[in-house]
């Protein structure tokens, strides 16, 4: 197989002659529906919720860059984790992290519990999941690194369980991408990503991808996002498409920035603790080692007290106090009124959020800038 830069830029499939009048950025078809060349015919085309020839070739991509057979584009990571929802039926029980991004949390609490799915929340780079599993469980839902804890859990050691008792595993794949992580390489069923963050990579777009290897599940989805609507537009598929040809690059260089920030970090005073993967002395680093290609650019740390953390958020200038991550801009968020304000705050504090927490997600700038503007905020507390 290609390497997975080649990926990001070329499908296969496409080589055998020049389509398109040899347009190298894919066409967006911005149509909604196929006049067909007589009755009973059809060009493979029809009406652009079923398909669409700009959004078919971004979900080759994702297939192609996930190793799944077949990939789905969403209007939103949140479109993509509620279609997936609707696999499940009234009574099923899903086993899930429990420390999820928020709002897959709001979710699964206040929508899927309402439609009769119940749900077990495990730490699940510690807890034991087999103990957790009953008569009606169906799936295990997992993130790793988890938003914003950066709790690493062993994705080929959860598939052996899964796989002995049937289950689906499901794997929230954003804060990795498939630049540096394929959960279907290691056992899981379903991949999901919010294309808004690393995938896209500019802060520009909303996005959601479903991947997977599973015939039965792949056949289940083309169906429900027919009946249920939420495909990607042509506009947003090619900046999806666009955004993706610079994943790697974009990565490596945020990762580049990350590890110095994280180290950065560690040496302040205010600075009580530092959550970051490619640290030797976080929990989850042999695993990442073990099962990703590098730890990201996602960093979350714990400030003195909650003063000193509003502080900084009020003092920041070229870094942006602002929701959503993996965009080239650094951006810094305090989920406890943001991204989990939603989870009650009793969860919140066991999943170990507090009001000292924050979580950065580092971007491409010049890392000199970036700890420039942290040490002189740090120094002014
Ligand atoms: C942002 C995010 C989502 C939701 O995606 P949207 O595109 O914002 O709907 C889901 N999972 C994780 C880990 C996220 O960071």
């Amino acid at each position: 197989m290609r390497g997975i830069n080649t990926r990001c830029l070329h499908l296969k499939e496409n080589e055998a002659k020049a389509e398109h009048f040899g347009a190298i950025s894919y066409p967006i078809y911005q149509s909604a529906t196929y006049e067909h060349p007589s009755v009973g015919q059809s060009t493979g085309y029809d009406y652009s919720r079923l398909q669409n020839p700009t959004r078919e070739h971004l979900e080759k991509v994702m297939a192609s860059l996930e190793g799944g057979t077949d990939a789905f584009a969403l209007t939103s990571g949140m479109a993509a984790i509620s279609l997936l929802m609707e696999l499940f039926k009234p009574g099923d029980h899903i086993i899930a992290e429990a420390d999820l991004y928020g709002g897959s949390i709001r979710l699964f609490d206040n929508v899927s519990k309402k439609n009769g799915i119940s749900f077990t929340s495990l730490n699940c780079s510690k807890d034991d999941i087999e103990a957790a599993i009953k008569e009606n469980t169906a799936a295990i839902y997992v993130e790793t690194p988890t938003n914003p804890m950066i709790n690493v859990s062993d994705i080929a050691k959860i598939s052996d369980i899964a796989k002995k008792h049937s289950l689906i595993l499901i794997v929230d794949n954003t804060f990795l991408s498939p630049y540096f992580q394929n959960p279907l390489s290691l056992g899981a069923d379903v991949v999901i990503h919010s294309g808004t963050k690393f995938l896209g990579g500019h802060n520009d777009t909303l996005a959601g991808f479903i991947v997977t290897n599973n015939q039965t599940i792949q056949e289940k989805l083309r169906f429900l996002i027919k009946t249920t609507g939420a495909c990607l537009s042509p506009f947003d598929s090619w900046l999806m498409l666009r955004g993706i040809k610079t994943l790697g690059v974009r990565m490596e260089r945020a990762q580049q920035n990350a590890l110095k920030l994280a180290e950065w970090l560690k040496t302040q005073t205010i600075v009580e603790k530092v959550f970051y993967p490619g640290l030797k002395e976080h929990p989850g680093y042999e695993i990442m080692k073990k099962q990703a290609r590098g730890f990201g650019s996602m960093i979350t740390f714990n400030v003195q007290t909650k003063e000193q953390a509003l502080k900084i958020l009020e003092k920041v200038k070229l870094i942006k106090f602002a929701e959503s991550l993996g965009g080239v801009e650094t951006l810094i968020t305090y989920p406890t009124t943001q991204t989990h304000a939603d989870v009650p705050e009793e969860t919140r504090l066991r999943n170990g959020i507090t009001s000292c927490t924050l979580r950065l997600s580092v971007g491409i700038e010049d890392i000199e800038d970036l700890i420039s503007e942290l040490s002189q905020i740090f120094g002014e507390l």
